[in-house]
């Protein structure tokens, strides 16, 4: 078969099964390559459409196609969809029951099964190598593929083992997959795997449809419950750092009528399970969470994800906020710090029992998110510069694009603060900084006689948070410094003394006041629905959600919100019409047509 013929094939698997219009990223030239024999990494955000590029190959080859997979939920849930679309699929690891192994075992010997998703550890039985040795193999799909480096954040041993594959397998194409890897591991990816030829294919890693924002973290279950007040309804996560912030938002939400729940490791894996199950079901709105939450769930529906503390790292965060919009509509990515976070990050990894190399690149990168939540411009393209990608135009979707902040001239400011650590004899912490500006007769000022100060009470007319935030900057300019060994207190550095001497003048950005912004649309994604019938999509949600409980599957699994939206929207009442909406394929208009039909003619 020529290109165009296999290009005009795998459309019509995109269209027929899948019910999608068009390729996303390089998705169609990275199937075109694996279809040609070619290795291939492929570098795509969360939620970017990884898994179509091994499955549309897998349904186009003869054979049976192999993922490698590192968790449970996460290859039952890809099975659960392909099985939703008409896609023979199976999962083979430790939670499969005997009789249901037999059969899948059967379905590979009668040469029905496509896909076939097992664990790394599964490859390295030599039985099972030996089994796969007798079958018609289509590819091999390596999920997750940063797990193979010592470079990339999440790395597993039984990942290295992986290399056996090549060795066995010369002949088969291997496409490993991820979502996060900095130049470092993406080579060490391809010498791992033995790919050296690996075509490589990075797509760009900015989710236009996220729009970012990063605030000071004052008042935070204030400002939160402030802000979802204009998303009622809508699916978000909050994540914490303690298991004790998570209990302690989920019961301020619920307090406030929201549908919200926590998660976190101290509970046990049923009740976890559950509420993972009711997020997806979309019968719990909010969930507020330790960072364990997100790792298997492929919900596409969520439309926003709230940091209540400084993640440890930009990577971490990424991945984070990549679960949002994942449908491809709207979203939004809150992060909120202090310096509190900072310090309390600092402490964690000073206190792990890590050696030194490890620590320090630990510090480096908490220092680069440090610098993100105080970026004065661009965020996003802070972001992409972090994963290797250069971009200049703003991008049209972060807080400092949107609302860029207001520069003043903050010489006045930063020559009373320097001047107070002065007459303070470098003594003081930020907080204790600001009370001395502000005048304040607390103990710890008094104890200290620093009410005494000729600077004492100069900047009362400034509120406490703008003080924070204008500080906060010197110390990111490098006009003052912070000493981490001594309490965390200020000091001069070399650039003070320009600025005390008025030498040297010093802008600072406003502080912004947080007003709840009613949502703004950002940039339009490729298919926006704006009008659709309400009405129609709340009985069309019904159907789904008993539909949903009936198969005990999740209930994006049977359509998205975006297809539901879009039948809403031009109500079809035949099949041909259906057919069009967005995620309508073959397998869903035989299953679903008639039950969404009748519902569209309100005969249900
Ligand atoms: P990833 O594995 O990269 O995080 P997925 O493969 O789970 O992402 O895809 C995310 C969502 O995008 C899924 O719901 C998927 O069906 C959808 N998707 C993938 N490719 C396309 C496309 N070309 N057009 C429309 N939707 C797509
Ligand atoms: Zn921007």
């Amino acid at each position: 078969m020529n290109n165009t013929d296999r290009s005009h094939q795998i459309h019509q698997i995109l269209e027929d099964v899948y019910g999608y219009s068009s390729f996303r990223y390089e998705q169609e030239k990275i199937i075109l390559s694996l279809l040609d024999g070619k290795d291939v990494l492929a570098i795509m955000p969360t939620g970017g459409g990884k898994s179509l590029c091994f499955q549309i190959p897998a349904l186009s080859l003869e054979g049976l196609a192999i993922v490698i997979s590192p968790l449970i939920a996460l290859m039952d849930d890809q099975v659960n969809a392909l099985l939703q679309l008409g896609v023979k699929a199976a999962a083979l690891h430790s939670n499969v029951e005997y009789t249901a192994r037999k059969e899948i075992l059967q379905s590979i010997e009668d040469k029905s099964l496509k896909l076939l998703y097992v664990s790394p550890e599964k490859l390295q039985s030599p039985d099972f190598l030996n089994y796969l040795r007798n079958l018609q193999i289509s590819l091999f799909a390596i999920d997750e593929a940063h797990c193979v480096s010592v470079w990339g954040n999440d790395f597993r041993p039984d990942y290295v083992q992986l290399r056996i594959i090549k060795e066995a397998f010369p002949a088969i194409p291997i496409i490993a997959l991820t979502a996060t890897a900095d130049h470092a591991t993406q080579k060490d990816i391809v010498k791992q795997l033995r790919i050296p030829e690996a075509e490589v294919y990075l797509a760009s890693f900015e989710r236009t449809n996220i729009s970012v924002e990063c605030r000071p973290g004052q008042k935070r279950i204030e400002q939160i419950l402030d802000w979802v007040q204009n998303r009622k309804g809508e699916s978000g996560i909050i994540y914490c750092l303690s298991k004790k912030n998570t209990e302690k938002l989920a019961e301020r939400l619920k307090d406030r009528g929201y549908r919200a729940a926590y998660y976190h490791a101290g509970m046990d894996g049923l009740e976890r399970t559950q509420i993972q199950r009711r997020f997806t079901d979309d019968e719990i709105d909010i969930v507020c969470a330790t960072i364990a939450f997100g790792m298997g769930i492929d919900k596409p529906n969520i439309r926003y994800v709230i940091h209540y503390s400084m993640p440890k790292n930009i990577e971490g965060y990424y991945q984070e906020i990549g679960r949002a919009g994942r449908d491809g509509d709207q979203a939004e990515a809150l992060l909120f710090y202090s310096w509190g976070d900072y310090l309390i990050l600092q402490k964690f990894i000073e206190e792990s029992d890590s050696d030194d190399t490890f620590k320090n690149v630990q510090k480096a990168k908490l220092e680069r998110i440090w610098q993100y939540a105080n970026a004065q411009n661009c965020r996003t393209n802070f972001v992409l510069s972090y994963f290797g990608e250069f971009k200049n135009d703003p991008c049209g979707h972060c807080d400092n694009c949107l609302y860029p902040p207001q520069i003043i001239d903050g010489t006045k400011y930063t020559q009373m603060a320097l001047s107070a650590i002065t007459r303070a004899k470098e003594s003081v912490s930020v907080n204790l900084l600001v009370d001395v500006l502000r005048g304040s007769f607390k103990k710890e000022v008094t104890q200290l006689g620093l009410d005494k100060i000729k600077t004492f009470g100069v900047g009362r007319i400034v509120p406490y948070a703008h003080w924070r935030h204008y500080i906060t900057q010197m110390i990111n300019s490098g006009i003052i410094q912070i000493d981490f060994s001594d309490y965390s207190k200020l000091k001069l550095t070399p650039l003070s003394h320009a600025v005390l001497q008025g030498e040297q003048m010093v802008e600072l950005a406003e502080y912004r006041v947080q007003e709840n912004k009613a949502k703004e649309k950002v940039k339009k994604a490729t298919l926006e629905i704006d009008e659709y019938d309400e009405g129609l999509y709340e009985r069309l949600r019904q159907w789904r959600s008993s539909l949903a409980r009936e198969r005990n599957v999740p209930a994006y699994i049977i359509l998205s919100d975006k297809s539901l939206k879009h039948i809403a929207s031009i109500k079809p009442v035949n099949e041909q019409d259906l057919l069009r909406a967005h995620g309508i394929g073959k397998n869903k208009l035989e299953n679903f047509g008639e039950a969404i039909i009748n519902i569209v003619l309100n005969k249900a």
